[in-house]
Formats: C-alpha cells, sequence, structure tokens
C-alpha cells in the first residue's frame, strides 16, 4: 500500500487492476475547487478587465471556471465594479439564494474598500464585506487579469484544505 505524495490516496495493487482508496471530503474539495463557477457581477470598469481574463488570451476556463448567469447554478461570486448602497441589497440576494459552500472574490479597490469612492461619496459601499463574507481580496484599480487569475488560485487552494464538516 503507498501514499502519493503528501495527498491521501492510498493504491494498493493486484495483478490485473488494483484499488484506490482516499477520503471524501479530499476528492469533494478537489473537484470543487477544480470547477468553479462564477456568477457574473460586473458593475463598473473592473468588468472589463474580469471580461478580458475569461476571453481566449488569459482563457479562465482552462482553471475550471465557467461564468454563469444564475446563483443557482453558481459557486462562487466574483463581484467586479464599484457598489453603490442602492445595489447592496441585490448584492446580498444574489448571495444568498447561491447554495452552500458558495465564495465570494472581491476584485478591484472599489469593492475591497470603496477605491476612489473612499472620500466624498454618500452613495458608494466602502467595501462588500459589509454585506456578504469575501474569501479573497484583489487589490488594484483595476487588477490586472494576472492578478484575478492569482486570486483565484488562492480560493482554490483555500478550497483544498476545506472539510464537509466546514459548510455551514
Ligand atoms: S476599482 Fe477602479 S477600475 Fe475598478 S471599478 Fe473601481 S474605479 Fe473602476
Amino acid at each position: 500500500m503507498g501514499l502519493i505524495k503528501k495527498v491521501p490516496v492510498y493504491i494498493e495493487k493486484f495483478p490485473g487492476g488494483g484499488i484506490l482508496t482516499t477520503s471524501l471530503d479530499y476528492v469533494l474539495s478537489q473537484s470543487r475547487a477544480s470547477s468553479l463557477w462564477y456568477l457574473l457581477f460586473g458593475t463598473a470598469c473592473c468588468a472589463i478587465e474580469l471580461m478580458a481574463t475569461g476571453a481566449s488570451r488569459y482563457d479562465f476556463d482552462r482553471l475550471g471556471m465557467i461564468f454563469r448567469a444564475s446563483p443557482r447554478q453558481s459557486d462562487l461570486i466574483i463581484a467586479a465594479g464599484t457598489i453603490t448602497k442602492k445595489m447592496s441589497p441585490r448584492l446580498r440576494l444574489l448571495y444568498d439564494q447561491m447554495s452552500q459552500p458558495r465564495y465570494v472574490i472581491a476584485m478591484g479597490g472599489c469593492t475591497v474598500k470603496g477605491g476612489p469612492f473612499y472620500y466624498d461619496s454618500y452613495s458608494v459601499e466602502k467595501g462588500i464585506d459589509h454585506i456578504v463574507p469575501v474569501d479573497v481580496y484583489i487589490p488594484g484599480c483595476p487588477p490586472r487579469p494576472e492578478s484575478l487569475l492569482e486570486g483565484c488560485l488562492t480560493l482554490q487552494k483555500k478550497i483544498k484544505k476545506e472539510k464537509i464538516a466546514d459548510w455551514s
């Protein structure tokens, strides 16, 4: 019986075949991290970089990132752009409509902390973590596609460490 490097996968070989044993936690976390379907939530200029990341040059799909237009089919919200106070209840509603476990990436200075609207704006949220829990923050105005890819890889690493008992 052998352990493949540091992952909890054991292989017992027999003539003509073998048995592979592992934990359900491991299979589910690997699968989930490798197929993150994200809800489009672009509200301003950062969304242009999000769209560029999804196009052929950066090819988001190779990370298993597929965009969806419905929260019911999404594991992740990538909030990209300025979030106004009027928009906040919609963001929360969409988040609540996603099944668990669910994740949020705050892309760009506006979603992280209000960005250029931090001062002297009565209408912009000063960070979306007042509305929904955020898993990964990506600074920048706007962040480049490479930053978004790095943020998604960071989220994938986090998900791979999760256990079923963490889902709530
Ligand atoms: S962070 Fe900058 S680029 Fe992104 S939505 Fe705000 S103002 Fe636009």
